[in-house]
């Protein structure tokens, strides 16, 4: 039978109108049977997300030994939620019974995680369905990744008995037992572990925008809508700051082959974007799919002559990183040349110098240089591997708009090419690619 997983996110949850616009949405097809949610998020611009009152709740029990002052935001804004829908639910009672549970559990992700526990508890009491926490079926590993199986299993059991479910997104249960949540925006990867595990026909990730854009909307005005991406694609442009779902969403999706479909809770009748498995993926025609980025990465940059000839160079200089435990973004590499990019906010000023004293014992560079506040944009598209001159035509535009590029990497995957320019020059490089590529 054909089953959809619908997630909605925080603007979906924002007020008690919208909380009715998403169950007119989930009425209109018996087929959405799953449902996972998010913590109600801004409702204008200037308010405040529950998820970030409630990491405020945490610190202000961390520095004051309780967390009476947040906790009454949160209360408020739930309050007013539940009087907006005009249902008989005792929140308040709910809600004294969470504050007592963070007083006593003093953990952040515990506190975090709550937002989505009291909005699921709420959107079940409003659809009339089965409600399931998330620290019930959802499991993670000693190393904190997800015990998949173990997931997969439980959710198939929870939700056979229930026509309808509500499961809240972002959280599980730990390998100590306790609760665990995913980073930020990880709703998005809890509605994949249940499309998954129920494997469904499709997962619906509902948002307040009609699907993605083939670049950032703040930079470039109306940008193109994409109708079809692959999941590779998705993650390169995910990853890169396009961030209309979480970058790892589609792990637990790969294997079942179960397509994405990103729609808007505000406009449902507009189609948004299918993300649709490689091998079921028929390029466009357009060369390029999209264009996105991030800025404030830090490049490490080694020149050695015959470095390609000494066994174990990379190795050793990896070693170092290891050591300090700094992730690397990208390793972009010459014969005798190669770069680490790291994210900045990964290195503090001590750390950077520790890494380049080390780096120059291991391996003795001839140049060693730190080139900062750099930014890194990757285009992205399956047409650009097979076709002759994309990469001139990516370079000469931005050349034409005075840009000096710091930086190359072209991905094995051949599905992108990301350069890496000053911070100064970013936007200005993003309308220089998606003018040559897109108008
Ligand atoms: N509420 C969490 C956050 O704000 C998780 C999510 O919305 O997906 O990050």
């Amino acid at each position: 039978m054909s089953v959809k997983v619908c997630k909605f996110g925080g603007t979906s949850m924002a007020d008690g109108n919208v909380i009715n616009g998403v169950k007119k949405i989930i009425d209109a097809d018996a087929r959405r049977k799953y449902v996972v949610v998010s913590a109600p998020g801004k409702r204008y611009s200037g308010d405040t997300k529950v998820t970030d009152l409630l990491y405020a709740c945490h610190k202000e029990l961390v520095e004051k030994g309780s967390c009476k002052n947040g906790f009454a935001a949160v209360r408020a804004r739930f309050n007013s939620l539940v009087k907006e829908l005009n249902i008989p639910f005792e929140i308040n009672a709910l809600l004294d019974e969470t504050e007592a549970a963070i007083d006593s559990e003093r953990s952040e992700d515990f506190t975090a995680s709550r937002g989505e526990y009291l909005c699921a508890r709420i959107v079940a009491e409003v659809l009339g369905a089965t409600f399931i926490d998330a620290k019930d079926v959802i499991f993670f590993n000693e190393d904190g990744s997800l015990n998949g199986e173990k997931s997969y299993k439980a959710i198939s059991f929870a939700v056979s008995g229930a026509e309808r479910a509500v499961i809240p997104g972002f959280y599980g249960k730990g390998y100590d037992g306790k609760v665990k949540t995913f980073s930020r925006g990880g709703s998005d990867i809890s509605g994949s572990i249940i499309a998954r595990a129920v494997n469904a026909t499709v997962y619906e990730n509902w948002t307040d925008v009609s699907g993605f854009l083939a670049c950032d909307p703040r930079i470039v005005e109306s940008p193109v809508k994409m109708k079809t991406i692959s999941y590779k694609e998705l993650r390169e442009l995910s990853y890169m700051g396009a961030n209309v779902l979480h970058s790892d969403s589609i792990f637990p999706l790969r294997k079942a082959n179960i397509p994405i479909q990103i729609k808007n809770t505000f406009r449902p009748q507009d189609a948004g974007t299918s993300i649709v498995p490689s091998a079921k993926y028929t390029p466009s025609g357009n060369l390029v799919t999209g264009v996105a980025g991030k800025k404030n990465f830090t490049v490490i940059f080694i020149e050695k002559s015959h470095m390609n000839a000494e066994v174990g160079f990379m190795c050793k200089v990896l070693s170092v990183l290891v050591e300090e435990e700094i992730s690397i973004e990208h390793i972009p590499s010459g014969i005798d040349t190669m770069s680490l990019v790291v994210e900045s906010n990964d290195l503090s000023k001590e750390k950077l110098e520790t890494v380049i004293e080390k780096i120059k014992s291991a391996v003795a560079p001839d140049v060693i240089r730190v080139i900062e506040d750099i930014a890194l944009i990757a285009t992205v598209g399956h047409g650009m591997s097979s076709s002759v001159g994309t990469s001139a035509r990516l370079f000469n535009a931005i050349a034409a708009a005075d840009i000096n590029i710091k930086m190359i990497d072209q991905g094995s995957s051949e599905l992108n090419i990301i350069v890496g320019v000053r911070n100064d020059d970013y936007e200005k490089c993003i309308r220089a690619i998606y003018s040559e590529f897109f108008k």
